[in-house]
């Protein structure tokens, strides 16, 4: 479903990735755990597209996703499409403060998609059940905690019937009694084989969740396994570290 070859980027004279493989097949769903610098987010950015990089090559079910080869419009039109296919979810919410709840989840569908008011109701109340938030429908995002903005996000996100979902570190900005509402709606998305790729510094969640679990460090996959055998044996001296100071 997702597949990324040999990705660099650079910000300046700063290589941040340097050289990244990584294959999702459809329905997994891939943990990437790391330190703060690692590179983390500017690989599921890149992945999105939010960043441009400098070489490799990103595949989403086929189809090229970096495309040098298209120049202003045509480029707009095939990122946008290839973006409609993906939803992602960031450690801020960033939800549109002026929208109501439905309103935040149905505006992709009904101003990317055409869909009409009533369907667009219909699948945002849907989806808000499914987040179990349907009697926040009218609620504004002010008056949410952030586990319910975070539900919110995840519910706009999957309003577009997206093929993958990237989650950046979707808990660390919840206070703790509020992350688990969150891992909960995330793990249901699993057990649904939505193919999924998670930044986390959940270590626990990261191996309860996940089909395979990734360590970056530098710009690179440091060790790469299983999560049980990533988090109980890794091979590699900086994986043991970081998971001593982690887990
Ligand atoms: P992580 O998510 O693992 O914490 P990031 O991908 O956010 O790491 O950042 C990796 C490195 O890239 C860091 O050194 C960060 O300062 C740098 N970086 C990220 N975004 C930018 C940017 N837009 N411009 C310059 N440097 C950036
Ligand atoms: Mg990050």
């Amino acid at each position: 479903m997702v597949e990324l070859k040999g990705v660099k980027k650079r910000f300046g004279n700063l290589e941040v990735l340097k050289g990244i493989d990584l294959k999702v097949d459809r329905g997994k769903i891939i943990s990437i755990i790391g330190p703060s610098g690692s590179g983390k987010s500017t690989l599921l950015r890149s992945i999105n597209y939010l960043e441009v990089i400098d070489e490799g090559s990103i595949l989403l079910d086929g189809a090229q996703v970096n495309r040098p080869d298209l120049k202003g419009l045509a480029f707009e039109r095939h990122i946008n499409h290839i973006r409609q296919n993906m939803g992602m979810v960031f450690q801020h919410f960033n939800l549109f403060p002026h929208l109501s709840t439905l309103e935040n989840v149905t505006l992709a569908p009904r101003k990317l998609k055409g869909v009409d008011a009533r369907s667009a109701r219909e699948l945002g109340m849907d989806l808000l059940e499914r987040v179990g938030l349907a009697d926040k429908a009218s609620a504004y995002p002010s008056s949410l905690s952030g586990g319910q903005k975070q539900r919110v996000a995840i519910a706009r996100a999957l309003a577009m019937r997206p093929k993958v979902m990237l989650f950046d570190e979707a808990t660390s900005a919840l206070d703790p009694e509020l992350v688990e509402e969150v891992n909960q709606v995330m793990k249901r998305l699993a057990e649904e084989h939505m193919t999924m790729l998670i930044v986390t510094h959940e270590m626990g969640f990261a191996r309860d969740v996940s089909d395979w679990a990734m360590f970056m460090d530098g710009g690179v996959v440091v060790e790469e396994n299983t999560p049980d055998r990533l988090f109980t044996h890794p091979d590699q001296e900086r994986t043991c570290n970081f998971l001593r100071k982690h887990l």
